[in-house]
């Protein structure tokens, strides 16, 4: 689909829906994470890319404090809300990603009267790539540019992450919103979870003959949710039992010291994400210096460390990675939270069909449910389409 013929296909969706013309269009990106997994929320280094899959908004502008938020997304029914009522514990569903950014920008301090929206997304929900903070990020640059409010890009990432922290109830750090927000074509985004500190690294993969290919495993493993929280708590075991504020503080040539200190189980959780961490910095500094074809051995090696150190993978993701692996990837990598979900694999262009057709069939030997394999690329953050 044509991006112009989309953008028009939604203004007069929401012409049908609401009886008036929407006042503009607002876009975010999803994102991938390409390296530095579970060092977020220790004050650590990410490095996501914003990608060609994006959430739109169209918008107009209300006088009576009403907000109503529709989308096209299956089954999720419009709401409506007063926007003095919204808040955290009162709204629930998928209206709480749209409706928390309307509470979290007047909690910064922007005023604004009330809208009607309609959104419209082309990043698959659940697999990793982050479509809530797309959701989030849409709705935040909208209110920011109809309210005047000249809000700066780091500001509007904490505001979306508020939003999904305090009114979703998701523990999440400030990654996603970062990537959808700060994005550019053709680059990186290296974020300092510490300081919010950003900046943009080149990532031609089209110039280097190179393909990222997600593989959504469709499985998202019902420990989840508390495995993620277990990891957190460990994290801050460790922490605390080395007399540290963050794991950020812990180096390489601190480990041997940690082995002594902490529990088997909580020392390879520490490992994992000062390794993760170094990383991270290393790809960056590949990136810079060599480019995108000289970085897998980095993705493989996070995969190990999250398999072993953290246990954060599961069967699906890891026969996905090997798979790519031996099939002609040059790195392969679970991404995300872990337990399900996706896995990257970094693919010269020429063996994109072998890694697919053999992770597809992989997959149908052993019975499980068959991936959704395709392509991203760098793509630019949230901006107004029209
Ligand atoms: P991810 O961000 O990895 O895709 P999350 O669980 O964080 O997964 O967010 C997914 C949730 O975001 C969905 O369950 C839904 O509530 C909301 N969501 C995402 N995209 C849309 C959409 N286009 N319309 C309505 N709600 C959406
Ligand atoms: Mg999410």
């Amino acid at each position: 689909m044509n991006i112009n013929n989309s953008l028009d296909w939604l203004a007069e969706e929401f012409r049908r829906r609401f009886e008036t013309e929407p006042e503009g269009i607002w876009s975010a990106p999803g994102r991938v994470n390409l390296i530095g997994e579970h060092t977020d929320y220790n004050g650590g280094f990410v490095l996501p890319f914003a990608i060609d899959r994006r959430t739109r908004v169209a918008v107009r502008a209300r006088t009576d404090r009403k907000v109503q938020v529709a989308s096209t997304f299956n089954g999720s029914s419009p709401a409506t809300a007063d926007i003095d009522d919204v808040g955290p514990g009162t709204v629930s569903g998928w209206s709480a990603y749209p409706l928390g950014v309307v509470w979290s920008m007047r909690e910064a301090g922007v005023n604004f009267g009330g809208f009607d929206m309609l959104i419209d997304s082309s990043v698959p929900v659940g697999a990793g790539l982050s479509s809530s903070a797309a959701i989030e990020c849409a709705v935040a640059v909208a209110i920011n540019d109809l309210a005047g409010a000249g809000l700066s890009r780091t500001k509007l990432a904490l505001i979306g992450q508020r939003a999904e922290n305090e009114v979703v109830g998701a523990p999440t750090g400030i990654m996603d919103q970062s990537a959808s927000l700060l994005g550019q074509d053709g680059s990186a985004v290296f974020i300092d979870c510490r300081s919010y500190g950003s900046e943009l690294v080149p990532l031609d993969l089209a110039g280097s003959d190179l393909v990222l290919q997600i593989i959504d495993t469709k499985v998202s493993h019902s420990h989840a949710t508390g495995g993620y929280a277990a990891r957190r708590a460990s994290c801050e075991r460790g922490a605390s039992d080395l007399r540290v504020d963050s794991l950020r503080d812990v180096t390489a040539s601190d480990l041997d010291r940690a082995a002594e200190q902490l529990d088997e189980e909580t020392f390879r959780r520490v490992r994992h994400v000062v390794t993760e961490n170094e990383r991270v910095q290393q790809t960056v500094e590949v990136l810079r210096t060599q480019g995108p074809a000289a970085i897998g051995e980095l993705l493989d090696q996070s995969h190990v460390s999250m398999r072993d150190d953290f246990e954060i993978s599961c069967p699906e993701l890891d026969l996905a990675v090997e798979t790519a692996r031996h099939n002609g990837a040059i790195g392969a990598r679970m991404t995300g939270g872990g337990f399900g979900g996706s896995a990257i694999a970094l693919t010269p262009v020429d063996q994109v069909d072998a890694v697919r057709t053999a992770v597809l069939s992989g997959f149908e030997q052993v019975g499980w449910t068959t991936p959704d394999i395709f392509e991203v690329q760098p793509a630019d953050g949230a901006h107004r389409a029209r």
